[in-house]
Order: structure tokens, then C-alpha cells, then sequence
């Protein structure tokens, strides 16, 4: 194809352009973002920024001229606002409109609001873009007290920053446990016993009915008729998808853009790729919108693989990272369907994995500072190898012997 236009320039977004020239396409490629920065990196938002530890160049993918150096056209600061399939075309908010032979729609996801009365008020925040991410960092001052909404993973490494910047973190979740959609209980429950540890309250089964304050929220006010103080709060239950502008233009959607194996939507001229798309994942047989940056790398490099003709990779497990505290988490697979539990390793060591297996067969893996144990778990599941679940939870065999 000889013009490609991708719309998004976040993770997903900026990897398909530079996978495409990496693979030699030589076409026109035009880049749409909806954010005044180039594609940038998303995970430290919630951790290393907030302390103050890095900034937008350290984030960026790829360096500002990167994109005139590799003769991509890059419209930031303007939305995608139509696409025409007909003729074509995409319309631009700056009232342009871009032809396309190939489509790439790479929109990401927003933040889901709760809808409670106040929510508007000042110094409620969300976090998604480096704009929400510095106004938060500057509404922290030492002795604020903040609430956080949702046991997410926003939610828990906002108030991991939180509390390294002494500020009192609590944590409000209408669920009866942390990370009740993407993580086990094992390593839900340890996660909040370390975070109570270091400081971070948190009230379970517990609702939002109004943010409180006159201009500031100063409390929530909670279903159950409590209040929590606060000077700030954090909203983190979760993203949207952006697809909105596939919906209007007819395409396929389901909780997302809905796309096969090479992401490719119900339009064959068009992909979806990253937090918009409802994608296959083959080894697990089912269908997911990963929320990832490994999934959204697996995607572009999927679709400039098979754009520019070259064998298409193969299928990655689904994996996901966070940090908070001193704790580096690393998850592989999906716990679907799971008969059995391991755990290797200590947790009171700070350093042990929680593996799930179906009929002897490993299915996921979520690491606590056991990088050996993430790594050759991923592998395993891989290749669907029987393991001896008495070893597996013995940390005097090594993986590798495990894995042979
Ligand atoms: P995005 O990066 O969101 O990019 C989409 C872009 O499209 C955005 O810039 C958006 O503004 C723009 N856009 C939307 N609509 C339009 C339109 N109509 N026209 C023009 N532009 C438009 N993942 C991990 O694997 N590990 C982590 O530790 C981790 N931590 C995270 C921490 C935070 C605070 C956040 C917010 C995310 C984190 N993630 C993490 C998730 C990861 O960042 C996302 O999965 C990834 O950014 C998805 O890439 P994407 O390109 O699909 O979406």
C-alpha cells in the first residue's frame, strides 16, 4: 500500500509507524494524535513522574525529529473526527481531510468516570495523558491526604507514589479485593497487606456517592453514609475504549474494535491495534482487550509485518508489568479456566510466584520480584508443558530444571 494513516499516536500508534519503516515500507505514512506530545510512554505516568523522576524527552519513543528524519508526517494537537470508508478519507478537526489505502485506527482508551455528583470539582483527577499525570504531581504537597477510587493498578501505584511523597493514601474499591479483574487473590491480598505496611488505608465494598467541597473536594462521601477526608482524589476504575469513531463509520465493535489474528477490523483496508481493539488471544481461545504495552508492540509489529509482506510473528502470551514500592510485578498469561495453584517462594521474602495450571499444565504466572520464575513461566506456557507441581513449588529446584 502506498499511504497508511494511522490515527493515534500513543503507544500503539507510534510503534505501527516505526515497525513500518524498520520493515522497509516505503509509502506515505501520516500520523493523527489528539495530544500535543509525540507518542510517549504511559507507565511512568503513574509512578516515576509523580516523584518528579522523569520527564517528557525520557519518555518519548522515539526523539521529536525522528519523525521528519524517517518522512513521517505528524499532525498532533488536531483529533480524527470521521472516516469516510467510500471514498477513503479521514476528516481532521483542523478541517483536512487525509486519504488512506490503509487504515490504522490505534485510539487507545480513556478513563471511566463514576458518575457521582462533585466529581467535577477541582483537584479530582484521572490519569491517562502526561497533562493528567503533571497536574496531579502538582497538587501533591507533603501532608495532603488523598483518596484513591478503584483497587486497580492505577490505583495502587498512584498510592505507592503517593505515600514515597508522604501523602496519606486511601484506597476506596466496590469490590471486596484489590485487582479483583486482572490479578489472583494470592497476590491481590499480599499486594495490600505491603501497601498497609507502608502506610496506604483501605476500605473495601465501598462507594462513591459524592465528591464533596466547595471549588476542592475536601471528603467523599461514601454509600454506606461515611466520609473521608481528602485534598485530592484520584479516579481509577478503569478505561473506555476509544471507539467511537469506528462505530460511527460502521465497523464491527464489541468492547472495542472487534479484529482477527493480524488485527485487521471488518473492513479488510482497516486495523485496529493497542486498547481499542477486541482482539483474539489464540492460546487462551477466547476473545480480549488487552490493556498493555506488550500487547500494543505485539500488535503494530504484527500489522507493519504483513503490510509490508514479511511472515507474521508469532502470537505472543499476553504479559503485563507494574511496580509499586520495591516490588516489581510481572504477570504472563490468563488465569481462564485454572484447576490448580502453586505458589514458589516466600512471600515474606518480598520474591515468590503464583503459578496457575490446568491439568499439569502451566496457564499463567504472576511474579513478585522473581524475574527467573516470570521469564521461564511465559516460556512454559508456551510450549503447554506438563510440570511436576511438587517441584514447581520448591524453590531448591531450579526453573530450568523444571523446564527440562
Ligand atoms: P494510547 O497510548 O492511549 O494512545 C492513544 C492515543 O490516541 C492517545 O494519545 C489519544 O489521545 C489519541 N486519540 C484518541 N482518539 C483520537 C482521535 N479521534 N484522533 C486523534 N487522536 C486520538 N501498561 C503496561 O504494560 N505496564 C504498565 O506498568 C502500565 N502502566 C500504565 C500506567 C498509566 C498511568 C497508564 C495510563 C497506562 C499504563 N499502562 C501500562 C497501559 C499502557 O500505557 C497502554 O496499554 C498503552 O498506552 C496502549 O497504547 P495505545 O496506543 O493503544 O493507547
Amino acid at each position: 500500500s502506498s499511504k497508511v494513516v494511522i490515527i493515534g499516536a500513543g503507544h500503539a500508534g507510534g510503534s505501527v509507524a516505526a515497525f513500518l519503516r524498520q520493515f522497509g515500507f516505503e509509502g506515505a505514512i501520516t500520523l493523527i494524535g489528539d495530544e500535543s506530545a509525540a507518542p510517549y510512554q504511559r507507565p511512568p505516568l503513574s509512578k516515576a513522574w509523580l516523584s518528579g523522576e522523569t520527564d517528557i524527552e525520557t519518555l518519548s519513543l522515539r526523539p521529536n525529529e525522528w519523525y521528519a528524519d524517517n518522512n513521517v508526517t505528524l499532525k498532533l494537537g488536531v483529533s480524527a473526527n470521521a472516516i469516510d470508508r467510500d471514498n477513503k478519507t479521514v476528516a481532521v478537526s483542523d478541517g483536512s481531510n487525509v486519504d488512506y489505502d490503509v487504515l490504522v485506527i490505534a485510539t487507545g482508551a480513556c478513563p471511566r468516570w463514576t458518575g457521582a455528583e462533585g466529581e467535577n470539582l477541582k483537584n479530582v483527577y484521572s490519569l491517562r495523558t502526561v497533562e493528567d499525570a503533571e497536574a496531579l504531581k502538582n497538587a501533591i504537597s507533603p501532608g495532603g491526604q488523598a483518596a484513591l477510587i478503584g483497587a486497580g493498578y492505577i490505583g495502587l501505584e498512584v498510592a505507592a507514589s503517593l505515600r514515597k511523597a508522604g501523602i496519606k493514601a486511601t484506597v476506596i474499591e466496590r469490590e471486596s479485593r484489590s485487582l479483583a479483574r486482572v490479578a489472583s487473590e494470592p497476590i491481590a491480598r499480599f499486594l495490600e497487606d505491603y501497601h498497609r505496611g507502608q502506610g496506604v488505608g483501605f476500605l473495601f465494598d465501598k462507594e462513591v456517592e459524592k465528591f464533596a467541597g466547595d471549588g476542592s473536594v475536601n471528603a467523599l462521601e461514601l454509600k454506606d453514609g461515611s466520609k473521608i477526608d481528602c485534598d485530592i482524589a484520584v479516579v481509577g476504575i478503569g478505561v473506555v475504549p476509544n471507539d467511537a469513531i469506528a462505530r460511527d463509520a460502521g465497523l464491527e465493535c464489541g468492547n472495542g474494535i472487534i479484529v482477527d489474528i493480524d488485527a485487521r477490523s471488518s473492513d479488510p483496508s482497516i486495523f485496529a491495534i493497542g486498547d481499542v481493539s477486541y482482539r483474539p488471544v489464540p492460546h487462551y481461545d477466547c476473545t480480549f482487550r488487552l490493556e498493555s504495552v506488550p500487547n500494543a508492540l505485539e500488535q503494530s509489529r504484527r500489522v507493519a509485518a504483513v503490510l509490508c509482506g514479511r511472515p507474521a510473528p508469532a502470537p505472543e502470551i499476553p504479559w503485563f508489568w507494574s511496580d509499586q514500592f520495591d516490588l516489581k510485578i510481572q504477570i504472563a498469561g490468563l488465569t481462564l479456566d485454572c484447576d490448580e495453584i502453586v505458589t514458589r517462594g516466600d512471600p515474606a521474602s518480598k520474591k515468590f510466584a503464583v503459578f496457575h495450571l490446568r491439568k499439569g499444565v502451566i496457564r499463567a504466572v504472576e511474579a513478585v520480584n522473581a524475574a527467573p520464575e516470570f521469564m521461564m513461566g511465559k516460556k512454559l506456557i508456551g510450549q503447554e508443558a506438563s510440570v511436576d507441581a511438587s517441584k514447581l513449588g520448591d524453590i531448591s529446584v531450579s526453573m530450568k530444571e523444571i523446564a527440562s
